[in-house]
């Protein structure tokens, strides 16, 4: 990921390294060259345009220090306009409830990588000291509770589920079920449907109403390009959702959704998933993602 994006700004920024003061006319030049690597690698097109200002009128806006070259202050200013476009800083999980257990909803599409994603999260915060409980509220396919067990199996973290077609049910027999084995947080698989459809975002907002979540997370494949960003959008306007997962982060994707999705939704990235197995899961850090761009 991001490969041609991190080549196409360094050679923005090697056309600057020869340059001995920023102007207008290599700003510019060297604004219509990011601008076209930002899009290039997906980003939403209002972010584009509003972080190739920023940036403009940052660099014109300094004073070039003696010790440091145009093209290194535009690096540093690419550096933190990425970083603060992302986010700035990591949002931790809160997991502050007031009454155990701390409740987690996860969200998101059919095949976004939400299932496996919470078998990541009960690891960590397994690891961590937490005692979790995975709750099933996937209840319309069997697949998918038969794929919470093996996957609950495999962190070693205790499984909940009905057999009925209740997600309702499902979730606060989960959250008894916690509160009687003194699990102190309880993550719940909703359940996705390959597209956005007003009986699973119901069901969504029906689970918010009545479970109250410390945290929802809403998760989304990075892979599916400005799709993402739209996807996003609807989701958190009916859930009002407190942080984003992004998934498939090792896949070829160009990014975009990365370096969009913060701005848009105006919601934390709080942790991205690499790979299938269980441990690909990472803290999602704003500035260790601007530096790896920049390579
Ligand atoms: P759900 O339908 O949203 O619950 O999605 P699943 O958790 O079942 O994931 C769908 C597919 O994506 C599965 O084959 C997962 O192994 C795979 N997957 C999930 N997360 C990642 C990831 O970060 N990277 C890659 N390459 N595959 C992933």
């Amino acid at each position: 990921m991001f490969d041609n994006l991190s080549d196409r700004l360094e050679a923005t920024f090697k056309k600057l390294a020869g340059q001995a003061t920023i102007n207008e006319v290599n700003i510019g030049i060297a604004m219509r060259d990011i601008k076209r690597a930002l899009l290039g690698a997906d980003v939403n097109y209002k972010v584009t345009k509003k972080f190739v200002e920023d940036v403009r009128q940052k660099a014109l806006g300094e004073e070039v220090v003696k010790s440091v070259s145009p093209a290194q202050m535009i690096v540093k200013i690419v550096n933190d306009e990425l970083t603060e476009l992302m986010g700035g800083e990591n949002k931790p999980l809160n997991l502050n409830a007031t009454k155990l257990p701390a409740v987690i909803m996860v969200a998101g599409l059919q095949g976004s990588g939400k299932t496996t994603f919470c078998a990541k999260l009960a690891k960590r915060l397994k690891k961590n000291g937490k005692n979790p409980l995975l709750v099933a509220a996937d209840v319309y396919r069997p697949a998918a509770i038969e794929q919470l067990r093996t996957l609950g199996g495999q962190v070693e973290v205790p499984v909940f589920s009905i057999e009925e077609q209740d997600a309702l049910k499902a979730a606060l027999g989960g959250i008894d079920e916690a509160r009687q084995k003194a699990n102190d947080v309880v993550i719940v698989d909703t359940a996705g449907r390959l597209q956005v459809d007003e009986a699973m975002m119901a069901e969504a907002e029906t689970l918010k109403q009545r479970l109250s979540p410390d945290e929802i997370l809403f998760v989304v494949d990075a892979m599916i390009g400005q799709e993402a960003v739209n996807t996003a959008n609807v989701f958190n306007e009916r859930l009002d959702f407190d942080g984003v997962v992004l998934t498939k982060l090792d896949g070829d994707a160009r990014g975009g959704a990365a370096l969009s999705i913060k701005q848009v939704v105006d919601k934390p990235i709080k942790f991205m998933s690499v790979g299938e197995k269980v441990d690909d899961l990472d803290v999602f850090y704003p500035d260790r993602m601007a530096q790896r761009i920049l390579g």
